[in-house]
């Protein structure tokens, strides 16, 4: 038991240390901290405000706007349905910047980005229409909101996954603790147990973050057996004490 406690404050200090280590290559971008100053409001609607860098042509506002209202309306259905009653928590004010990710140097084919350190929400210009990505973002967006307590729950279901994979389905005992890297064959991995584990996707296998997020986006699709029930149950028990 004693042990356990102290595996999971190890790996509490090493999502912290990856989490800073991320931030950071945000922040060398140099736009991030001067996103402020560069962005128009654009939309606020259900507790988002929508803003679009300042350089962007006049012309294409209108129609970002336009299918910013369909994503964030998506949005909200996919999560009442979760929410239930606890709609009403969803946080108002979530800032979300539609951008060109040609600017942030190294990102530009990331879909979105949630950047904890500035809290909000960079959508892929090129993406602003995929209602997933918002979804996807957003679902981010609440995992930071966790406490880490509870974080510590999904990462213990991710980690019995992939223990529970590599056992069952590679016959071998891994000390990997995700899958995120091209090495060691963990693309191939990935595929197989999302297939195994019947995981939304492959990339749900990658991390705990991904995991969790990837949850949240699809989780009226996710089929129920066993596993998945147990790790439906603890995810609400999770959302219903945010
Ligand atoms: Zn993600």
């Amino acid at each position: 038991m004693l042990k356990k406690r102290r595996e999971l404050f190890v790996e509490r200090q090493e999502r912290n240390r990856l989490r800073k280590a991320r931030m950071a290559q945000i922040d060398n971008s140099g736009r991030y901290h001067h996103a402020k100053k560069d962005m128009t409001l654009i939309l606020e609607k259900r507790g988002f405000r929508v803003y679009i860098d300042k350089d962007t042509d006049p012309e294409l506002l209108d129609y970002v706007k336009h299918l910013s209202i369909g994503c964030i309306n998506k949005l909200y259905d996919h999560f009442k349905d979760l929410f239930k009653k606890n709609m009403v928590k969803i946080p108002k004010n979530v800032p979300v910047l539609v951008t060109s990710f040609k600017k942030y140097k190294g990102n530009e084919k990331n879909s979105g980005i949630y950047d904890p350190n500035t809290k909000m929400i960079y959508i892929n210009e090129h993406h602003v229409d995929n209602h997933t990505v918002w979804i996807h973002e957003y679902a981010h967006f609440i995992s930071y909101l966790v406490p880490d307590r509870f974080v510590d729950y999904a990462i213990e279901e991710y980690k019995k996954m992939l223990s529970d994979y590599f056992e069952y389905y590679v016959q071998k005992k891994t000390k990997r603790k995700n899958l995120e890297t091209r090495r060691h064959n963990n693309e191939m991995h990935r595929e197989q147990m999302a297939k195994y584990l019947g995981l939304p996707s492959e990339y749900s296998s990658t991390n705990s973050d991904e995991f969790f997020a990837e949850m949240l986006e699809n989780w009226d699709n996710i089929p129920t057996n066993k596993l998945t029930f147990k790790l439906k149950q603890t995810i609400r028990k999770i959302l219903m004490r945010l």
